[in-house]
């Protein structure tokens, strides 16, 4: 193997205990406690069980929390009314609505009711829209794309004047990680899946980010060797050795691109672990503005 791991449990590890010290200094000091709510629509397991994740870290880092829980058939209203009385309710400090809704909802709407001080996964326009913007900050910036980016620097890949590739343009990872780079003067192509020529695309890469939901689509000879490699994807595949019947694997070919790259996310273990960390750091910034 010629590529660094870069071992994202440990760096989202280092995090928490940093986000955990600061609530722990905060509360001795009377503040309030930075407390996060979550709205789960519907009973999907996965939705259930990501909720619950976010919960039990609000716990370990000392930080409160509720989830509100709607039925499947809840109607637009019904979701807007909770939301609102979430953006009204001063011992929240950040609201978090569980993706995907049910289809009959409008997604969109219920994200841009958010107040922007609540927006703890930096989901609504007003956020996305101050961080495709130049000289604007956003109050929140995205998680998955957030921790991306983290763990680059953590490890100290240059992003000035990169080449980077991202692939995948989605509103929740993609579209931010790339803008998220352009903010740190990389240079930057989105790819998806229109994209000629792929493989041709990412080989001028110094950085890639894979969040395109395909199983080991990116081979190791598309890698530039020396390139930073970080795997956002998380895909099951069936595995008669496990216990569960199933494995994780990510959208690059780990195997083969661990042999090229100059550093590397493994999947699980990379990107996964920091996008709770994020929004916890996020949950704790968001209890620090509101009292300003
Ligand atoms: P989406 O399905 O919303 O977006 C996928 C993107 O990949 C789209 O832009 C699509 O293009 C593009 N794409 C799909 N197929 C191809 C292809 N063959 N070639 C090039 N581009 C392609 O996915 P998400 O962004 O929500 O998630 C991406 C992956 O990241 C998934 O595996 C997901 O599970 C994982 N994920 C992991 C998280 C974590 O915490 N680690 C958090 C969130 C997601 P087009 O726009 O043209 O359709």
């Amino acid at each position: 193997m010629t590529a660094q791991l870069i071992d994202g449990k440990a760096i989202a590890q280092k995090l928490r205990m940093e986000v955990a010290d600061a609530v722990m200094k905060r509360t001795a000091l009377g503040k309030m406690q930075p407390t996060l709510a979550t709205v789960l629509i519907g009973d999907r397991p996965d939705s259930a069980a990501y909720v619950a994740s976010k919960q039990k870290a609000c716990a370990d880092l000392g930080m409160g929390s509720v989830n509100h829980t709607l039925p499947a058939d809840a109607n637009q209203s019904q979701v807007e009314d909770l939301v609102k009385k979430l953006n009204d309710d001063r011992r929240v400090s950040g609201i978090l609505v569980q993706l995907p809704m049910p289809a009959h909802l409008d997604e969109e709407r219920v994200l841009s009711l958010i107040s922007i001080e609540k927006d703890v996964d930096g989901f609504s326009p007003l956020n996305i829209g101050r961080l495709a913007q130049k000289g604007r900050e956003p109050l929140f910036v995205p998680c998955t794309p957030f921790g991306c980016i983290y763990l680059l620097e953590q490890v100290g890949v240059k992003l000035e004047g990169a080449n980077a590739v991202v692939l995948g343009r989605s509103n929740i990872v993609g579209m931010p990680a790339a803008l998220l780079l352009i903010g740190r003067n990389a240079t930057v192509t989105v790819c998806h899946s229109r994209t000629r020529d792929l493989p041709d695309v990412v080989r001028n890469a110094d950085i890639v980010i894979a969040a395109i939901g395909r199983t080991e689509m990116v081979r190791g000879s598309w890698i530039k060797p020396g390139a930073a490699v970080i795997d956002v994807g998380i895909n099951q595949v069936v595995d008669s050795t496990r216990k569960s019947g199933h494995r994780l694997v990510g959208d690059v070919c780990f195997d083969e691109a661990k042999e090229v790259a100059g550093w590397i996310t493994p999947v699980p273990g990379g990107v996964g672990p920091m996008t709770i960390a994020m929004l916890m750091k996020n949950t704790l910034h968001a209890a620090e503005i509101q009292e300003t």
